[in-house]
Parts: C-alpha cells; structure tokens; sequence
C-alpha cells in the first residue's frame, strides 16, 4: 500500500477505522450472492466528514476503491475484484441520527443506516418507508440500487420515495453536492437525483438522503390464492386493480417447486395447503388500508370479493391465515432454494400480457435442452418482475458446468429481452455479474449518454466496478 495514503487514511479514520487483517476483511470482500475477491483494506468512515476526507484522499492518491453499505446487493456491485489492489469503502457505519419530518413526511438519513433502523424511527411517528424486501439494506445501498420489492405497486420503488440526496462527486470538493428537494412540486429542469439511483454509485457517492414517508397502514388482509389457471391469473390481477386500486399492495407469485422448497427446508414455516398438496401456482395477495378495522374491514371485503371470484372461477382456492406465517412462505424462499441444489437465478421482468407465455415457454424450452434443470420460479407478478431461478443438480449426473450455465442463462436473456419485450435486470441493478448483458442490450447511443455523463460526474475516479461507458 502507498504509505503516504496510508498515513492519510490514518488521519482521517483512525486505527478502528481502517481494516486490514485478511480475516477482519473476510465479510466486505464476499457478496451476498455473487462476486468474491481480496481488498487492500476496509475503511470505515463513521461520519459525513470523515467520509468526505476519505474519499478526496482516495482520489489524489488515485486508489480504486468500491463503495458498500450492507453487502446485500445480487450483482456483485459492492465487492472488489480479485487483484487485491482496491479498498472496500464500507459506509455502514455513517449513521447518524434519523431525522423525522412528520410534517413533509420526510425521513433523513445517513448512508449507513438500515432500513430497519429507519422505519423504527418512522414507526414512532405512525410512518414508515414503503421498500419492502427479505434483506435489511443501507438507504445509501438503497438508492444506488433503487431497490423494488413486494410493494411496488402500491408504494412505487425508491426512486419514486426519493426527495433529495446529498452525495460526494470531485468537483464538489469538501461539501457534497445536494441534488433535488423534499418539495413536492417543483418543476425547474433536469432532476438530477435521478442520475445517483439505480447507478450502483458509478455516479457518485451517496451521503445523506431524504426520502418520503409513508402512513402506517392501520390493518392489512392477506390470502394465499390459487387461480384456475395461467391466463386467469392476470384476469385476477386486472380485477383486484379494477375494485381495489386503494388498496392492493402485493400479489406475489409462488410455483409449487419454490414453495415445496420451502416445506421441505424450513420447519418453522406451515404447509398451509388441504392434504399438503401444494397447487402448481399460488398468489399471495395483501390489501392494506390506513382506515380503522371500525370504518372497514379489509379481511371481510377480502373474504366476500374472492367468493365471487371462486364463483366466477377466476380462482379454485383460497387461504387466509396469519399474515406473518404466509409472508414468511414467500420471504423463504431464495434460502430454501439454496439446500436444493446449484440456484441458477434470473431477476428478470415482463410485460404482464406475456407473463404466463414466457413461464410456458421457458418449462417447455428447459424441458428439452436442460432436462435435469428444475423451475423453481417467485417472484413480484403485479408489477411484471420474475425471479426465475432454476434449480439444477450440484454434482452427478445432470449437473451443470460452468459454460453451459452461461449459454441458457444467454438463451434465456435473449428470449426475454428481444421476443418479449422484457427487461434482464428488474430490480437489482447493474454490476460486474450482468454487465455484459448491459453492454448487449442497451443501445450504442443511450451508452454513450450513459459514459458521458460518467466522465462529467466522476473524471478520473475509480470508483466500483459498475461503470457505464
Ligand atoms: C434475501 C434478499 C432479498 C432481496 N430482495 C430484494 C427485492 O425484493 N428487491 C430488490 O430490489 N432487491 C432485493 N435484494 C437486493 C438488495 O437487498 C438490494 O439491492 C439492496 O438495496 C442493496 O443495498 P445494500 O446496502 O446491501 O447495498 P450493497 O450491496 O452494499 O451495494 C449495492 C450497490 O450499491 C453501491 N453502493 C452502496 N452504498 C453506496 C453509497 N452510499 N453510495 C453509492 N453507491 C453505493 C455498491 O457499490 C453496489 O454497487 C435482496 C437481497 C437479498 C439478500
């Protein structure tokens, strides 16, 4: 390492906040999907300042360095490569105190803070931050990902939460640069907070941000439902919308391989199905309403509307429960899927109109070309996302090899971007593992936008290994 950085660094984070150790390193440097490699060390800024002084020192030194907040991201983003010369700069511990604003419902918050932590702080004031998901991110991780999740179409993404972010970028210098407003109207150009979500910190580094709140929903009605079948599916879908465009907040898919998967590797989730026979496709449906459970009860209106449904056999079955106890089917899934053998996962999305097409074409295409590959697919139905992960044997007969997962991952990329219109990266963002369909899809033009404006945001900085040029 360069000493004189080295010394700097020192300076600026003191000897807590930097590590060195290959074992203190050990959890920076490996994702929580993809991407494995060796750091020079970790730094852990614990304030805005320190961060700041950090990063310029980084920069005259001309280090290559990746930013991470809580390493859950799929696509390799936050970790470094094998060379062993960049640092891991960790904002996980930049958390300074969430500051609520009941009257904008605006939370502010530091990089580092959880989601969790934020929505603790909320709670107290009856709000919360919509982006729900199965892991417990950064806010800084969050925007750079602009994170989905199950309740995007009633709350909308964090690029739809988003007020303003203060981030780091070179010309900024020692303050950072604040873009947007918690203004709900104003309309003066270019929204530049745009360009720092969803852009895995290619961009710039996030700092602070202040995103909008949300009322505490006073009551939700959940049901697991089986429709008749595929094409009636987004007949329910079209109907929920139509009744209760107020109230629909999830409808989540679960093939029977995924859900099996669950009842077979985790015992603290209940089969809640007759008989435990798993139906071959099942939606989990969640209304929630900020009325009282006195002026309307969603569970009722749940209960009846899907006897008309049963009626009209858009559906064949439905289940409520404990609405913890069936989430927890659905947030169980990706762990189960692991004990099952070698996960070849897709975050992948689709117009709806061609969502059961794609699902049939894919078990019949897999059937004949990769008969030993099971589907095992979830995944967000309303708002077209597909986590079309594919089980395949680990070793032994069936097992797949390292080139063969590149071709069907290929074939099936192909198929979902160029005959059905849909998208390779639904919601986890562009990094190291999928860069190179980003370079297949996206047309030449709208990169080069894309690299100029890296050249103008971030000149000579060597920032992460997600990159737009
Ligand atoms: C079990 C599980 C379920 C998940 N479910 C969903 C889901 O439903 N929907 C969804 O969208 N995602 C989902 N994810 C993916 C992941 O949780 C999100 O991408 C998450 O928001 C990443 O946040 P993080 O703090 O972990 O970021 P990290 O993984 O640490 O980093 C992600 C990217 O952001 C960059 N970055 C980190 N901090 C900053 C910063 N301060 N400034 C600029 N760039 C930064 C990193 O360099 C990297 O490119 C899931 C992940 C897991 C493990």
């Amino acid at each position: 390492m360069n000493h004189d950085l080295l010394r700097t660094l020192q300076s600026v984070l003191g000897p807590i906040g930097i590590l060195e150790d290959s074992q203190d390193c050990a959890p920076f440097v490996e994702g929580a999907r993809y991407g494995i490699g060796q750091a020079q060390a970790v730094l852990q800024p614990r304030s805005v300042e320190q961060a700041i002084a950090t990063l310029a020192a980084l920069h005259q030194y001309g280090a290559s360095f990746v930013l991470q907040g809580a390493n859950t991201g799929l696509v390799a983003g936050s970790t470094p490569d094998e060379g062993g010369k960049q640092f891991v700069l960790s904002l996980n511990r930049l958390k300074e105190p969430v500051l609520i604003d009941p009257i904008e419902r605006t939370a502010t918050v530091t990089a580092g803070v959880r989601l969790s932590e934020l929505n603790e702080a909320a709670e107290k004031h009856g709000l919360f931050f919509p982006i729900d998901l199965g892991a417990d991110p950064s806010i800084g991780g969050m925007i750079a990902t602009n994170t989905g999740g199950a309740r995007l179409i009633k709350y909308g993404d964090v690029r739809a939460n988003l007020c303003s972010v203060d981030a780091w970028l070179p010309i900024g210098g020692a303050m950072p640069l604040t873009f947007g407003t918690p203004l709900r109207k104003n309309n003066t150009g270019v929204e530049l907070k745009h360009l720092l979500c969803g852009t895995g910190g290619a961009l710039g580094v996030v700092l602070r941000a202040t995103v909008r709140l949300h009322p505490l929903p006073a009551q939700r009605a959940t049901a697991l439902v089986v429709p008749t079948s595929a094409a009636s599916l987004m007949s329910l879908l079209a109907a929920l919308e139509r009744d209760f465009p107020e109230f629909t907040a999830s409808v989540e898919g679960m093939s029977q391989a995924a859900m099996e998967a669950v009842f077979r590797h985790i015992p603290s989730v209940r089969n809640p199905f007759s008989d435990g026979i798993v139906p071959s496709y099942v939606v989990l449906v969640e209304l929630v309403s900020s009325l009282s459970h006195a002026t309307l009860s969603l569970t009722t209106l749940l209960e009846e509307w899907l006897g008309e449904m049963l009626e009209n056999e858009v559906i064949e079955d439905a289940i409520f429960g404990d609405e913890e106890a069936l989430w927890r089917i659905r947030h169980g899934i990706s762990d189960a899927l692991r004990h099952e053998g070698k996960v070849i996962a897709f975050d992948v999305s689709l117009p709806r109109r061609y969502f059961a097409d794609f699902r049939a074409w894919g078990h019949a295409w897999l059937a004949q070309h990769y008969p030993s590959v099971r589907v095992c697919d979830f995944g967000h139905v309303a708002d077209g996302g597909l986590h079309y992960n594919l089980v395949a044997p680990k070793t032994g007969p069936g097992a797949l090899t390292a080139e063969a997962i590149a071709i069907l991952r290929s074939a099936i990329l192909d198929k979902v971007v160029q005959e059905f219109s849909g998208s390779y990266s639904a919601e986890h963002g562009i990094g190291p593992y999928n860069r190179l369909f980003y370079e297949k899809y996206t047309p030449h033009g709208v990169r080069q936008i894309t690299g100029a404006i890296e050249r103008i945001l971030m000149p000579g900085i060597h920032c992460g290994n997600v990159h737009f040029d």
